[in-house]
């Protein structure tokens, strides 16, 4: 396989510009909210990732909802909007792409397109974002395996774009009492087979707040390449996902205490 340290030994560095990477050797810290909600919420989230010298956010314009009465996103007006703020602060943009035809659309206003897990295994998608001279970040499929894994990153770097980056978030496993079972095992494992940059969502990995700061230093000390988690200025009244979401002074405690483990590791 193209993605496997068989065929390149060298780690993959993907590149957004602006000396920002993705990469491994350095620590991706990575964080916004589980939806972009307002004009209001970008801007406190882009002052606080500006605050803690955080140079990627993530966000979702377009939300894979399990519920089709959930709030869907803002969509390309809301990316749109984002994009301004976000860029004039110099902070990178990491957003769910959840079909080919938004491809395009988006492309102007992402520097990383994030393949979610419902979508981990949707080929027509990954065979056109092989096509892009954008990054790619695919998540784990909801019940994927490493190799599944795998196997859709060599879609996108087979079709030709090879800035692709895995994310671990977690597995549906017959355990209730988190919401996902994060695989931990699965950073160094990925590590050795593949020469892509291994980043983990611990978020969406427990699904619980209180947990999630313990399960990214534990993703840091797995040999992860970098961190990405949900943050809000009141996760409590957070469109989704705020039971698993940091508040500003439970994020900025996490991005130092992830660059001191990091520095040690
Ligand atoms: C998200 O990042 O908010 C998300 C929907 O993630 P996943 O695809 O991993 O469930
Ligand atoms: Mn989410």
């Amino acid at each position: 396989k193209l993605v496997s340290k068989k065929w390149k030994a060298k780690p993959t560095s993907v590149d957004l510009g602006d000396n920002i990477f993705i990469k491994e050797g350095e620590m991706a810290v990575i964080t916004g909210p589980c939806s972009i909600e307002s004009e209001e919420q970008i801007r406190s989230v882009v002052a606080h990732c500006v605050e803690n010298d955080i140079k990627m956010m993530r966000g979702g314009v377009f939300k894979p909802r399990s519920s089709p009465y959930a709030f869907r996103g803002l969509g390309l007006d809301g990316l749109k909007l984002w994009y301004e703020i976000a860029h004039e602060a110099g902070i990178k943009i990491v957003t769910e792409v959840m079909q080919t035809s938004q491809i395009e659309e988006m492309y102007p206003y992402v520097d990383v397109y994030q393949v979610g897990a419902r979508n981990s295994q949707n080929f027509n998608l990954l065979d056109e974002l092989g096509k892009v001279d954008k990054a790619v970040m695919i998540k784990r499929g909801i019940s994927g395996t490493i190799e599944e894994l795998l196997q859709s990153a060599e879609y996108v770097f087979s079709g030709g774009n090879e800035k692709l980056i895995l994310c671990e978030r977690g597995i549906r496993t017959y355990e209730r009492a988190s919401r996902n079972t994060l695989d931990l095992n699965a950073i160094p494992i990925l590590k050795a087979k593949s020469h892509l940059p291994v980043i983990v969502d611990p978020s969406h990995g427990i699904g619980i707040r209180a947990y999630v700061p313990q399960m990214a230093l534990a993703g840091v000390m797995s040999g992860a390449d970098g961190i990405i988690y949900e943050s809000h200025e009141v996760p409590e009244k957070a469109y989704s996902d705020g039971q698993q979401t940091l508040d500003f002074a439970q994020s900025a405690r996490l991005a130092g205490w992830i660059r001191e483990s990091f520095a040690m590791r």
